[in-house]
Parts: C-alpha cells; sequence; structure tokens
C-alpha cells in the first residue's frame, strides 16, 4: 500500500488503485475522490480518468449512439463490475466528464439502479446539483444525480491542484486555463471556477439573447431569475474573451443597493456565450469591511447580548 499522499508512481502506473482500498471513503463523493488521487500520489497533468475506470472494474468503455442521454452505465446492484458508454456526438471534455460520472454511479454503491441494468443519465444530469431546488423537491434521483456530478469534478479537477488558478483577480482567461490544463469543457471549468472562488462570482451560460441558465458562488448576492429570459445587455465585442467592464447591478441582481458589480464575456462558436459577474459590496453594513476595532467591539457586544 502506497503511504496516502507520498505515491512515486510512474505516469502510467496505477497500480496501487483498487476498490477495495477506497472502501473506508463510505458515501461521500469528494473524499471518494480524493481517495483515488491519494493512492494514485502526487501527480501533474491530465488525471487518466479512463484508465482510473478501468482499474476500478468498469471492463468496457465505448463510444455509442446515444439519443437522449449523454451516459449509461450497465451493472449490477452488487457492482461486480460495470460497463460506460458515453455519447458518441459529444465532445470529448465532456466525455471525460460522462465517465467520470458514471463512475461515480459505480463506486457509489447506495446509488440505485434507474433500470433493471444500472444508470442511464441525461444531459440535465449531468449538471445537475442539489442547491438549485427548494429542499421539498429533492428526490433520490436528483441527490444521486447531483452526487455524482460531485465526485466527476473532484476527480477531474481535485480541489488541492486548483488552488494556483483561485488566488488571482477573478478573470475568465483562468476558466480557459482550468479547462486546458484539465480537460474538462469551458462550462465545467467555469463551474467549478464561481464554486470555489473566494470572491463572490457567478458565471451565466447562454445562446444568443437567452440565459440558458447560472451558477453563483456560495457568497454572490442573489440574481435576478433570468433562465430563458432575454438577457441584460453585455459589454460590447464580436468574439473571444472582453476586457473586464463595469455592469449596472440593477440589470443582474435582486438586490442590488450597495453592491458593485463587474462583468467579462467570453464569446464562443454558434452565438453561445458565458459571462462572469463578480460583486463588491459597497455601503451594505451587512458586508461592510471596516476591520480593526469597531468591527471587533460591534461583534463582541453581538455576542454579548
Ligand atoms: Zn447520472
Amino acid at each position: 500500500v502506497t503511504p496516502e499522499g507520498e505515491g512515486h508512481l510512474g505516469t502510467d502506473d496505477l497500480s496501487a488503485l483498487s476498490r477495495m482500498e477506497l472502501d473506508d471513503a463510505g458515501r461521500n463523493p469528494e473524499r471518494l475522490a480524493e481517495a483515488i488521487h491519494a493512492l494514485l500520489g502526487e501527480r501533474e497533468g491530465v488525471v487518466p480518468v479512463r484508465d482510473i475506470a478501468r482499474r476500478l472494474d468498469i471492463v468496457e468503455i465505448r463510444e455509442a449512439d446515444l439519443k437522449s442521454v449523454e451516459g449509461v452505465l450497465v451493472t449490477t446492484p452488487e457492482r461486480p463490475q460495470g460497463m460506460i458508454a458515453v455519447n458518441r456526438n459529444s465532445d470529448r471534455r465532456r466525455q471525460r466528464f460522462t465517465l467520470s460520472h458514471e463512475l461515480g454511479h459505480f463506486l457509489m454503491t447506495h446509488h440505485v439502479m434507474v433500470g433493471s441494468d444500472g444508470f442511464n443519465c441525461s444531459r440535465g444530469d449531468m449538471v445537475a446539483r442539489v442547491g438549485d431546488h427548494p429542499s421539498a423537491s429533492i428526490n433520490r434521483h436528483l441527490q444521486q444525480e447531483a452526487e455524482a456530478n460531485r465526485f466527476a469534478i473532484e476527480l477531474l479537477a481535485p480541489k488541492r491542484r486548483l488552488r494556483t488558478h483561485l488566488n488571482r483577480q477573478p478573470d475568465l482567461a483562468r476558466v480557459l486555463d482550468i479547462s486546458e490544463r484539465f480537460e474538462i469543457s469551458r462550462e465545467a471549468a467555469a463551474r467549478r471556477y464561481v464554486e470555489l472562488h473566494s470572491d463572490r462570482l457567478a458565471v451565466l451560460f447562454g445562446h444568443r439573447a437567452r440565459i440558458a441558465y447560472s451558477r453563483k458562488g456560495p457568497d454572490f448576492p442573489w440574481l435576478i431569475p433570468l433562465k430563458g429570459r432575454q438577457r441584460p445587455d453585455l459589454p460590447a465585442g464580436t468574439g473571444g474573451l472582453s476586457s473586464i467592464d463595469e455592469a449596472d447591478p440593477a440589470d443582474w441582481l435582486d438586490r442590488p443597493r450597495g453592491v458593485e458589480l463587474s462583468i467579462q464575456v467570453l464569446r464562443q462558436r454558434e452565438d453561445r456565450f458565458m459571462v462572469l459577474l463578480h460583486a463588491e459590496h459597497t455601503d451594505d453594513p451587512d458586508h461592510e469591511d471596516t476591520g480593526g476595532m469597531e468591527d471587533t467591539a460591534e461583534r463582541f457586544s453581538r455576542f454579548n447580548r
């Protein structure tokens, strides 16, 4: 057994990896992905998700003409082994995410199979997360899909290896770097970026004049519900990455008062676009960063009330 985090394996040597070694990770998706990386040891470069899956008893991986789904895992409830098919018509980076997602269902044996022979996962499932829904509507299916996604991104773009991408001024150029370095889609890279960055960020994805969906980081203010609606005006530009401009918070935020907002756009092929919003609070007393004694005294009095 390789000591945790001290593996000195060659790039293709995954022999330390086995499902038995992962048993202790339990049901937590991030811990499971972290346990895989611990067994692989410190590595640079793209995460070899295919080889990892093969090592973990996925006996066949293939591309298939899938109609309404992105990925299929064929297995049985006991999970002796599995076969994964990914959508032939999706690009390679999306296929990598799908494969990682299906591997998540395979390893999290508490996930209940969808059909009699495994899991069928749609494009919507690949972006499912529990935070998007009121708690009453969280069902088992959504829960499982969200867990498979948490596993998939932690396996492909581990938190630990993203630190250097997160410590600078927010910029979609970093998102492009992450997408290249980890071979994940720009969309997945952007979601990961706003989720982990310590600044208040949100990203919105759209096509032509409409917003398809948005993701915000934990401290970003509430967005106006924009899904499916006409988008606010974007900074001018023809293609590629825009500069970072000031935006009118009233165009985007539910409560724009006291917030300064900057905006950057990435225009992509076929009129698709991605918008990064960066919020900074100005005169909102709840968020005012006074620092020093006044702040401490204020907090002290609150605790002693
Ligand atoms: Zn799924």
